[in-house]
Protein backbone atom coordinates (compact mmCIF):
# COMPACT_ATOMS: atom_id res chain seq x y z
CA UNK A 1 0.00 0.00 0.00
CA UNK A 2 1.61 3.58 -1.11
CA UNK A 3 2.48 5.45 2.30
CA UNK A 4 0.50 8.75 1.10
CA UNK A 5 0.69 10.31 4.53
CA UNK A 6 4.55 10.31 4.69
CA UNK A 7 4.50 13.37 2.06
CA UNK A 8 2.81 14.75 5.07
CA UNK A 9 5.53 13.92 8.05
CA UNK A 10 8.83 14.04 6.02
CA UNK A 11 9.77 16.71 3.09
CA UNK A 12 12.64 16.00 1.18
CA UNK A 13 15.19 18.83 1.98
CA UNK A 14 15.82 19.47 -1.57
CA UNK A 15 12.02 21.78 -0.94
CA UNK A 16 11.44 24.41 1.64
CA UNK A 17 8.86 24.34 4.04
CA UNK A 18 6.50 26.34 4.71
CA UNK A 19 8.18 29.70 5.86
CA UNK A 20 11.36 28.50 4.64
CA UNK A 21 14.49 30.46 3.02
CA UNK A 22 16.76 28.96 0.84
CA UNK A 23 20.32 29.20 2.91
CA UNK A 24 23.73 29.51 1.82
CA UNK A 25 24.34 25.72 1.42
CA UNK A 26 21.50 24.88 -1.39
CA UNK A 27 19.24 23.54 1.29
CA UNK A 28 15.99 25.98 2.98
CA UNK A 29 15.95 27.07 6.62
CA UNK A 30 13.95 29.01 9.01
CA UNK A 31 14.86 32.55 9.33
CA UNK A 32 15.92 33.95 12.46
CA UNK A 33 14.49 37.13 13.95
CA UNK A 34 16.96 40.46 13.85
CA UNK A 35 17.34 40.35 17.29
CA UNK A 36 18.25 36.80 17.12
CA UNK A 37 20.58 37.68 14.64
CA UNK A 38 22.13 40.63 16.24
CA UNK A 39 23.28 38.58 19.20
CA UNK A 40 25.01 36.23 16.89
CA UNK A 41 26.98 39.25 15.42
CA UNK A 42 27.48 40.30 18.55
CA UNK A 43 28.65 37.05 19.82
CA UNK A 44 30.81 35.73 16.58
CA UNK A 45 31.04 38.69 14.77
CA UNK A 46 31.81 37.77 10.77
CA UNK A 47 35.49 38.59 10.57
CA UNK A 48 36.61 36.15 7.32
CA UNK A 49 33.24 35.38 6.38
CA UNK A 50 31.79 31.97 6.34
CA UNK A 51 32.65 29.03 4.59
CA UNK A 52 29.69 29.87 2.22
CA UNK A 53 29.93 33.80 2.07
CA UNK A 54 32.23 36.60 2.37
CA UNK A 55 32.85 38.69 4.88
CA UNK A 56 31.80 41.86 3.11
CA UNK A 57 28.45 40.01 2.42
CA UNK A 58 28.24 39.34 5.49
CA UNK A 59 28.95 42.78 7.09
CA UNK A 60 26.53 44.30 4.83
CA UNK A 61 23.62 41.86 5.82
CA UNK A 62 24.29 42.41 9.58
CA UNK A 63 24.72 46.16 9.24
CA UNK A 64 21.32 46.21 7.58
CA UNK A 65 19.80 43.39 10.47
CA UNK A 66 21.48 45.84 12.97
CA UNK A 67 19.35 49.30 11.55
CA UNK A 68 16.57 47.06 11.87
CA UNK A 69 16.40 46.62 15.14
CA UNK A 70 17.28 50.31 15.49
CA UNK A 71 14.28 51.42 13.55
CA UNK A 72 12.27 48.75 15.49
CA UNK A 73 13.79 49.80 19.00
CA UNK A 74 16.61 52.08 19.80
CA UNK A 75 17.21 51.98 23.07
CA UNK A 76 16.80 48.48 22.90
CA UNK A 77 19.05 47.88 20.23
CA UNK A 78 22.04 50.03 22.11
CA UNK A 79 20.90 48.30 25.67
CA UNK A 80 21.62 44.84 23.80
CA UNK A 81 24.99 45.69 22.64
CA UNK A 82 26.23 47.35 25.95
CA UNK A 83 24.91 44.39 27.53
CA UNK A 84 27.00 41.54 25.36
CA UNK A 85 29.51 43.67 25.43
CA UNK A 86 29.61 44.37 29.43
CA UNK A 87 29.08 41.08 30.77
CA UNK A 88 31.78 39.69 28.82
CA UNK A 89 29.75 36.86 26.82
CA UNK A 90 31.45 37.31 23.58
CA UNK A 91 35.02 36.36 22.75
CA UNK A 92 35.71 39.93 21.17
CA UNK A 93 34.78 43.14 21.88
CA UNK A 94 35.45 44.73 18.02
CA UNK A 95 31.69 43.45 16.70
CA UNK A 96 29.63 45.42 19.52
CA UNK A 97 31.68 48.45 19.13
CA UNK A 98 31.34 48.10 15.20
CA UNK A 99 27.66 47.87 15.65
CA UNK A 100 27.66 51.13 18.14
CA UNK A 101 29.80 52.80 15.44
CA UNK A 102 27.18 51.81 12.86
CA UNK A 103 24.52 53.48 14.79
CA UNK A 104 26.43 56.21 15.94
CA UNK A 105 26.94 57.65 12.15
CA UNK A 106 22.97 57.46 11.64
CA UNK A 107 20.52 60.21 11.87
CA UNK A 108 18.41 61.53 14.88
CA UNK A 109 17.77 59.71 18.08
CA UNK A 110 19.48 56.71 17.01
CA UNK A 111 23.05 58.19 17.32
CA UNK A 112 22.08 59.77 20.48
CA UNK A 113 21.37 56.32 21.70
CA UNK A 114 24.63 55.17 20.74
CA UNK A 115 27.15 58.27 21.77
CA UNK A 116 25.10 58.87 25.05
CA UNK A 117 24.53 55.50 26.46
CA UNK A 118 26.49 53.01 24.42
CA UNK A 119 29.59 54.56 24.19
CA UNK A 120 30.42 54.72 27.76
CA UNK A 121 29.56 51.10 28.11
CA UNK A 122 31.02 49.53 24.94
CA UNK A 123 34.37 51.77 24.55
CA UNK A 124 36.11 50.79 28.34
CA UNK A 125 39.43 51.19 27.67
CA UNK A 126 41.95 53.87 24.90
CA UNK A 127 42.52 51.28 22.49
CA UNK A 128 38.75 50.27 22.36
CA UNK A 129 37.95 54.61 21.77
CA UNK A 130 40.23 54.58 18.90
CA UNK A 131 38.45 51.57 17.58
CA UNK A 132 35.58 53.88 17.97
CA UNK A 133 36.72 56.42 16.46
CA UNK A 134 38.14 54.95 13.41
CA UNK A 135 34.99 53.53 12.19
CA UNK A 136 32.68 56.65 12.85
CA UNK A 137 34.66 58.45 10.93
CA UNK A 138 34.58 56.14 7.75
CA UNK A 139 30.96 56.84 7.79
CA UNK A 140 30.21 60.32 9.40
CA UNK A 141 31.92 63.58 9.86
CA UNK A 142 32.82 65.14 13.15
CA UNK A 143 29.60 66.81 13.95
CA UNK A 144 27.97 68.29 17.64
CA UNK A 145 26.59 65.27 19.04
CA UNK A 146 30.21 62.77 18.30
CA UNK A 147 32.26 65.44 19.56
CA UNK A 148 30.41 65.41 22.39
CA UNK A 149 30.48 61.40 22.72
CA UNK A 150 34.30 61.48 22.91
CA UNK A 151 34.74 64.23 25.30
CA UNK A 152 32.34 63.09 28.03
CA UNK A 153 34.52 59.65 27.57
CA UNK A 154 37.52 62.03 29.25
CA UNK A 155 35.61 64.21 31.45
CA UNK A 156 33.33 61.26 33.31
CA UNK A 157 36.87 59.40 34.34
CA UNK A 158 38.60 60.03 37.58
CA UNK A 159 42.01 61.38 36.84
CA UNK A 160 44.07 58.53 38.24
CA UNK A 161 41.71 55.84 36.10
CA UNK A 162 42.17 58.33 32.86
CA UNK A 163 45.85 58.82 33.24
CA UNK A 164 46.22 55.27 33.58
CA UNK A 165 43.66 54.35 30.20
CA UNK A 166 46.22 57.37 28.19
CA UNK A 167 49.45 56.16 29.12
CA UNK A 168 48.22 52.10 28.76
CA UNK A 169 46.91 52.49 25.60
CA UNK A 170 48.37 55.31 23.98
CA UNK A 171 47.34 54.98 20.43
CA UNK A 172 45.99 52.31 17.79
CA UNK A 173 45.61 52.89 13.76
CA UNK A 174 47.33 55.93 13.69
CA UNK A 175 44.81 57.17 16.44
CA UNK A 176 46.19 59.18 19.57
CA UNK A 177 44.72 60.28 22.48
CA UNK A 178 46.07 64.12 21.09
CA UNK A 179 44.52 63.60 17.98
CA UNK A 180 41.06 63.05 20.30
CA UNK A 181 41.67 66.28 22.08
CA UNK A 182 42.23 68.48 19.35
CA UNK A 183 38.56 66.96 17.05
CA UNK A 184 36.42 66.75 20.82
CA UNK A 185 37.39 69.60 23.26
CA UNK A 186 36.83 68.00 26.41
CA UNK A 187 37.47 70.48 28.98
CA UNK A 188 38.69 69.37 32.59
CA UNK A 189 36.33 69.36 34.99
CA UNK A 190 39.07 69.78 37.52
CA UNK A 191 42.57 70.01 37.94
CA UNK A 192 43.38 66.61 37.78
CA UNK A 193 41.66 66.18 34.61
CA UNK A 194 43.15 69.17 33.31
CA UNK A 195 46.28 68.16 34.13
CA UNK A 196 46.29 64.92 32.15
CA UNK A 197 44.55 66.87 28.79
CA UNK A 198 47.90 69.08 29.22
CA UNK A 199 50.15 65.98 29.46
CA UNK A 200 48.90 64.99 26.67
CA UNK A 201 48.25 67.99 24.27
CA UNK A 202 51.66 69.39 25.27
CA UNK A 203 53.67 66.79 27.07
CA UNK A 204 56.81 69.22 27.16
CA UNK A 205 55.20 71.39 28.38
CA UNK A 206 53.87 69.34 31.45
CA UNK A 207 57.37 68.07 32.15
CA UNK A 208 59.33 71.41 32.27
CA UNK A 209 56.05 73.30 34.33
CA UNK A 210 55.99 70.93 37.24
CA UNK A 211 56.60 67.43 38.44
CA UNK A 212 53.83 67.07 40.81
CA UNK A 213 50.64 66.57 38.84
CA UNK A 214 48.52 63.05 38.70
CA UNK A 215 50.33 60.40 40.40
CA UNK A 216 49.88 57.96 37.69
CA UNK A 217 51.63 60.12 35.15
CA UNK A 218 54.44 61.21 37.18
CA UNK A 219 55.35 57.70 38.34
CA UNK A 220 54.88 57.03 34.75
CA UNK A 221 57.40 59.27 33.58
CA UNK A 222 59.89 58.14 36.70
CA UNK A 223 59.90 54.62 35.11
CA UNK A 224 61.36 55.53 31.62
CA UNK A 225 64.96 55.86 33.63
CA UNK A 226 64.38 53.82 36.89
CA UNK A 227 67.08 52.25 38.14
CA UNK A 228 65.75 48.35 38.08
CA UNK A 229 65.14 48.43 41.88
CA UNK A 230 63.01 51.53 41.80
CA UNK A 231 61.38 49.94 38.68
CA UNK A 232 59.89 46.63 40.50
CA UNK A 233 58.74 48.97 43.35
CA UNK A 234 57.06 51.74 40.76
CA UNK A 235 55.10 48.09 39.68
CA UNK A 236 54.78 46.22 43.06
CA UNK A 237 53.51 49.84 44.94
CA UNK A 238 52.32 51.95 42.47
CA UNK A 239 50.69 49.76 39.88
CA UNK A 240 52.70 50.04 36.99
CA UNK A 241 51.56 47.76 33.86
CA UNK A 242 53.77 46.05 31.29
CA UNK A 243 52.86 48.97 28.82
CA UNK A 244 54.89 51.66 31.22
CA UNK A 245 58.41 49.47 31.20
CA UNK A 246 60.63 50.59 28.83
CA UNK A 247 61.35 48.44 26.22
CA UNK A 248 65.43 47.26 26.95
CA UNK A 249 63.91 46.73 30.16
CA UNK A 250 61.46 43.89 29.14
CA UNK A 251 64.28 41.51 28.64
CA UNK A 252 64.72 41.21 32.47
CA UNK A 253 63.38 38.14 34.32
CA UNK A 254 62.92 40.06 37.86
CA UNK A 255 60.72 42.65 35.72
CA UNK A 256 58.75 40.11 34.56
CA UNK A 257 58.58 38.63 38.50
CA UNK A 258 57.23 41.60 39.44
CA UNK A 259 54.83 42.46 36.81
CA UNK A 260 53.39 38.70 36.97
CA UNK A 261 52.34 39.20 40.90
CA UNK A 262 49.25 41.43 40.29
CA UNK A 263 49.12 40.79 36.31
CA UNK A 264 45.63 41.41 34.97
CA UNK A 265 44.41 37.91 33.77
CA UNK A 266 44.54 38.70 29.59
CA UNK A 267 47.57 40.38 30.13
CA UNK A 268 48.93 36.95 31.44
CA UNK A 269 47.58 35.10 28.57
CA UNK A 270 49.25 37.54 25.93
CA UNK A 271 52.50 37.47 27.71
CA UNK A 272 52.78 33.30 28.95
CA UNK A 273 55.35 32.80 26.18
CA UNK A 274 57.60 35.80 27.43
CA UNK A 275 57.07 34.86 30.61
CA UNK A 276 58.34 31.28 29.96
CA UNK A 277 61.27 32.54 27.64
CA UNK A 278 62.56 34.39 30.26
CA UNK A 279 62.52 31.51 32.73
CA UNK A 280 59.87 32.90 35.01
CA UNK A 281 57.36 30.58 34.10
CA UNK A 282 59.48 26.97 34.32
CA UNK A 283 58.69 23.39 36.24
CA UNK A 284 58.09 24.10 39.82
CA UNK A 285 59.25 27.97 39.49
CA UNK A 286 57.42 30.30 41.91
CA UNK A 287 56.24 32.10 38.88
CA UNK A 288 54.25 28.55 37.25
CA UNK A 289 53.04 28.46 40.98
CA UNK A 290 51.37 32.58 40.81
CA UNK A 291 50.37 32.01 36.94
CA UNK A 292 48.36 28.94 37.58
CA UNK A 293 46.85 30.50 40.33
CA UNK A 294 45.97 33.66 38.69
CA UNK A 295 44.47 31.33 35.44
CA UNK A 296 42.74 29.41 37.89
CA UNK A 297 40.96 32.08 39.90
CA UNK A 298 37.25 31.97 38.72
CA UNK A 299 36.54 35.41 40.23
CA UNK A 300 39.33 36.95 38.51
CA UNK A 301 38.25 35.10 35.29
CA UNK A 302 34.70 36.54 35.81
CA UNK A 303 35.76 40.08 36.41
CA UNK A 304 38.28 40.29 34.02
CA UNK A 305 35.78 39.40 31.26
CA UNK A 306 37.84 36.56 30.18
CA UNK A 307 36.11 34.70 27.73
CA UNK A 308 36.35 30.83 26.86
CA UNK A 309 37.36 30.96 23.72
CA UNK A 310 40.21 33.36 23.96
CA UNK A 311 41.34 31.07 26.40
CA UNK A 312 41.49 27.94 23.89
CA UNK A 313 43.36 30.23 21.41
CA UNK A 314 45.87 30.91 24.22
CA UNK A 315 46.11 27.38 25.12
CA UNK A 316 46.54 26.29 21.23
CA UNK A 317 48.93 29.09 20.62
CA UNK A 318 51.04 28.10 24.16
CA UNK A 319 51.47 24.35 23.16
CA UNK A 320 53.09 25.16 19.92
CA UNK A 321 55.95 26.79 21.98
CA UNK A 322 56.53 29.59 19.41
CA UNK A 323 54.82 32.77 18.14
CA UNK A 324 53.33 33.23 14.39
CA UNK A 325 55.38 36.56 13.92
CA UNK A 326 58.59 36.94 15.39
CA UNK A 327 61.25 34.66 16.45
CA UNK A 328 60.00 33.99 20.42
CA UNK A 329 59.89 30.50 21.15
CA UNK A 330 59.82 28.91 24.39
CA UNK A 331 59.12 25.47 25.95
CA UNK A 332 55.27 25.07 27.40
CA UNK A 333 55.11 24.04 30.65
CA UNK A 334 52.32 21.35 31.36
CA UNK A 335 51.76 22.61 34.41
CA UNK A 336 49.98 25.98 32.51
CA UNK A 337 48.44 23.79 29.29
CA UNK A 338 46.90 22.23 32.45
CA UNK A 339 46.07 25.50 33.97
CA UNK A 340 44.58 27.29 30.86
CA UNK A 341 42.91 23.87 29.94
CA UNK A 342 41.04 24.44 33.24
CA UNK A 343 40.41 27.67 32.90
CA UNK A 344 38.52 27.23 29.84
CA UNK A 345 36.02 24.95 31.39
CA UNK A 346 35.91 27.68 34.22
CA UNK A 347 35.21 30.66 31.95
CA UNK A 348 31.68 29.49 31.38
CA UNK A 349 28.70 30.59 33.56
CA UNK A 350 28.46 28.49 35.84
CA UNK A 351 26.10 25.68 35.34
CA UNK A 352 23.41 23.74 38.06
CA UNK A 353 23.12 20.25 35.88
CA UNK A 354 19.47 19.52 35.40
CA UNK A 355 19.93 15.44 35.49
CA UNK A 356 18.12 15.21 31.84
CA UNK A 357 19.02 13.25 29.29
CA UNK A 358 21.04 15.28 26.49
CA UNK A 359 22.31 14.05 23.39
CA UNK A 360 24.94 16.69 21.57
CA UNK A 361 24.98 16.16 17.83
CA UNK A 362 27.89 18.13 16.12
CA UNK A 363 28.03 19.01 12.66
CA UNK A 364 31.74 17.85 11.49
CA UNK A 365 30.34 18.69 7.77
CA UNK A 366 32.74 20.19 4.81
CA UNK A 367 31.22 23.94 5.95
CA UNK A 368 32.56 23.40 9.70
CA UNK A 369 36.25 23.33 8.29
CA UNK A 370 35.54 26.95 7.94
CA UNK A 371 37.61 29.27 10.69
CA UNK A 372 35.28 30.01 13.98
CA UNK A 373 35.34 33.67 14.91
CA UNK A 374 37.85 35.86 12.94
CA UNK A 375 41.16 34.00 11.50
CA UNK A 376 41.61 32.45 14.37
CA UNK A 377 43.04 28.72 14.32
CA UNK A 378 39.88 26.75 15.82
CA UNK A 379 37.59 25.52 13.22
CA UNK A 380 33.72 25.42 13.65
CA UNK A 381 34.00 21.93 13.86
CA UNK A 382 36.35 22.10 16.76
CA UNK A 383 34.39 25.20 18.29
CA UNK A 384 31.32 22.34 18.44
CA UNK A 385 33.14 19.99 19.95
CA UNK A 386 34.37 21.51 22.77
CA UNK A 387 31.53 23.17 23.66
CA UNK A 388 29.96 19.58 23.55
CA UNK A 389 32.22 18.81 26.07
CA UNK A 390 31.52 22.02 28.30
CA UNK A 391 27.78 20.04 28.07
CA UNK A 392 29.43 16.75 28.42
CA UNK A 393 30.93 17.50 31.91
CA UNK A 394 27.81 19.50 33.11
CA UNK A 395 25.70 16.76 32.56
CA UNK A 396 25.83 13.22 33.75
CA UNK A 397 23.51 11.59 31.50
CA UNK A 398 24.82 12.87 28.22
CA UNK A 399 26.10 11.50 24.66
CA UNK A 400 27.78 13.14 22.05
CA UNK A 401 28.28 12.40 18.48
CA UNK A 402 29.18 14.08 15.44
CA UNK A 403 27.45 14.23 12.15
CA UNK A 404 27.53 15.30 8.14
CA UNK A 405 25.53 13.46 5.41
CA UNK A 406 25.30 10.42 8.43
CA UNK A 407 25.89 9.52 11.56
CA UNK A 408 30.10 9.88 12.72
CA UNK A 409 31.00 8.56 16.29
CA UNK A 410 33.60 10.57 17.36
CA UNK A 411 34.43 8.55 20.52
CA UNK A 412 35.11 11.65 22.93
CA UNK A 413 33.97 11.67 26.48
CA UNK A 414 33.86 14.32 29.34
CA UNK A 415 37.59 13.06 30.20
CA UNK A 416 39.24 13.67 26.48
CA UNK A 417 41.82 16.58 26.87
CA UNK A 418 40.95 19.58 24.53
CA UNK A 419 43.33 18.66 22.13
CA UNK A 420 42.41 15.21 21.66
CA UNK A 421 38.92 16.29 21.11
CA UNK A 422 40.66 18.71 18.59
CA UNK A 423 42.66 15.83 16.59
CA UNK A 424 39.41 13.50 16.64
CA UNK A 425 37.01 16.06 15.19
CA UNK A 426 39.24 17.31 12.51
CA UNK A 427 39.75 13.98 11.22
CA UNK A 428 36.52 14.00 10.92
CA UNK A 429 35.08 17.25 9.26
CA UNK A 430 34.10 16.13 5.56
CA UNK A 431 30.68 15.56 3.99
CA UNK A 432 27.61 17.31 2.80
CA UNK A 433 24.50 17.88 5.84
CA UNK A 434 21.56 16.43 7.16
CA UNK A 435 20.71 18.32 10.32
CA UNK A 436 17.78 15.80 10.95
CA UNK A 437 20.32 13.21 11.64
CA UNK A 438 20.34 13.27 15.60
CA UNK A 439 16.69 12.87 15.66
CA UNK A 440 16.42 10.12 13.08
CA UNK A 441 19.67 8.65 15.00
CA UNK A 442 17.80 8.72 18.16
CA UNK A 443 14.60 7.24 17.11
CA UNK A 444 16.30 4.40 15.02
CA UNK A 445 17.95 3.47 18.33
CA UNK A 446 15.36 4.16 20.51
CA UNK A 447 17.38 6.44 22.46
CA UNK A 448 15.69 8.25 25.80
CA UNK A 449 16.40 11.98 25.05
CA UNK A 450 15.35 15.26 27.25
CA UNK A 451 17.20 18.00 25.35
CA UNK A 452 18.99 17.55 21.67
CA UNK A 453 22.03 20.09 21.06
CA UNK A 454 22.79 20.27 17.50
CA UNK A 455 25.65 22.23 16.82
CA UNK A 456 25.50 23.90 12.98
CA UNK A 457 26.08 26.49 11.01
CA UNK A 458 22.20 25.47 9.93
CA UNK A 459 23.42 25.01 6.68
CA UNK A 460 22.08 22.09 6.07
CA UNK A 461 20.93 20.29 2.76
CA UNK A 462 20.72 16.23 2.39
CA UNK A 463 18.03 14.03 3.69
CA UNK A 464 14.72 12.83 3.17
CA UNK A 465 13.16 14.82 5.59
CA UNK A 466 13.72 17.94 7.66
CA UNK A 467 14.76 18.30 11.44
CA UNK A 468 12.08 19.88 12.64
CA UNK A 469 9.83 16.94 10.84
CA UNK A 470 11.98 14.22 12.72
CA UNK A 471 12.05 16.26 15.98
CA UNK A 472 8.13 15.78 15.78
CA UNK A 473 7.85 12.30 14.54
CA UNK A 474 10.47 11.66 17.57
CA UNK A 475 8.59 12.93 19.99
CA UNK A 476 5.48 11.41 18.68
CA UNK A 477 6.50 7.93 18.23
CA UNK A 478 8.99 7.97 21.66
CA UNK A 479 5.90 9.74 24.04
CA UNK A 480 7.75 12.50 24.46
CA UNK A 481 5.94 15.81 23.37
CA UNK A 482 8.26 18.21 25.25
CA UNK A 483 11.55 16.55 24.28
CA UNK A 484 13.87 19.78 23.63
CA UNK A 485 15.80 21.31 20.59
CA UNK A 486 18.64 23.44 21.05
CA UNK A 487 20.54 24.42 17.79
CA UNK A 488 23.64 26.26 18.68
CA UNK A 489 24.30 28.62 16.06
CA UNK A 490 27.99 28.75 15.03
CA UNK A 491 28.57 31.12 12.16
CA UNK A 492 26.97 34.93 11.98
CA UNK A 493 24.10 34.08 9.54
CA UNK A 494 20.36 34.57 9.56
CA UNK A 495 19.60 30.61 9.26
CA UNK A 496 18.14 28.43 11.61
CA UNK A 497 17.04 24.70 11.23
CA UNK A 498 15.16 25.74 14.73
CA UNK A 499 11.19 26.04 13.92
CA UNK A 500 10.75 29.45 15.94
CA UNK A 501 6.69 28.84 16.68
CA UNK A 502 7.81 25.12 18.99
CA UNK A 503 8.14 26.66 22.35
CA UNK A 504 10.74 23.67 23.03
CA UNK A 505 12.88 24.76 20.52
CA UNK A 506 15.42 27.04 20.89
CA UNK A 507 18.30 29.08 19.41
CA UNK A 508 21.24 29.98 21.50
CA UNK A 509 24.83 31.40 19.63
CA UNK A 510 27.76 29.67 19.70
CA UNK A 511 30.62 30.79 22.40
CA UNK A 512 28.23 32.50 24.17
CA UNK A 513 29.74 32.00 27.33
CA UNK A 514 26.35 32.20 28.72
CA UNK A 515 25.43 29.32 26.52
CA UNK A 516 25.48 25.99 28.68
CA UNK A 517 24.15 27.92 31.54
CA UNK A 518 21.09 28.78 28.95
CA UNK A 519 20.82 25.42 27.85
CA UNK A 520 20.00 24.04 31.03
CA UNK A 521 17.41 26.52 32.25
CA UNK A 522 15.59 25.56 28.63
CA UNK A 523 16.02 22.31 29.44
CA UNK A 524 15.05 22.09 33.07
CA UNK A 525 11.58 24.27 31.79
CA UNK A 526 12.10 28.05 31.75
CA UNK A 527 11.68 29.09 27.90
CA UNK A 528 12.82 32.51 28.70
CA UNK A 529 16.01 33.54 30.68
CA UNK A 530 16.40 37.27 32.02
CA UNK A 531 20.07 38.51 31.08
CA UNK A 532 21.98 39.77 33.59
CA UNK A 533 23.98 43.02 32.91
CA UNK A 534 27.29 43.14 34.48
CA UNK A 535 29.08 46.63 34.42
CA UNK A 536 32.81 47.66 35.45
CA1 LIG B 1 27.70 21.82 6.02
Amino acid sequence: MANYARHLTATPQSRPLPGQVPNSGGGFAFQISCWDRLDRFLILGCEGGSYYAGERKLTIENAQCILECAKADPGRTVGRIAEISTSGRAPKNDPAIFALAFLAAQPGIVSGYALDIGLPKVCRTGTHLFQFVEIVTQLRGWGRALRRGVANWYTSKDDEKLAMQVTKYAQRNGWSHRDLLRLAHPVGKNPGQRDVFQYIAQRDKWLNSKKAGTRTLVMVEEAKTASLTRLKRLINDEGLVREHIPTERLNEPTIWEALLENMPITALMRNLNKLTSTGVVAPLSAGTRRAVELLTDKELLKRGRVHPYNLLVALKTYQQGHGTLGNLRWTPVPQITAALEDAFYLAFETIQPTGKNHLFAIDVSGSMSWSAIGNSPIKCSTAAAVLAMVGLRAEPNSYAFGFADRFRDLGINKYDRLDAVERKVQASTFGSTDCAKAYNYALMHKMDVDAFVILTDNETNTGHIHPTQALRNYRKAMGKPEARAIVVGMTATEFSVAEPSDPFQLDVVGFDSAAPAIIADFVRGFSVRGDEAQDD
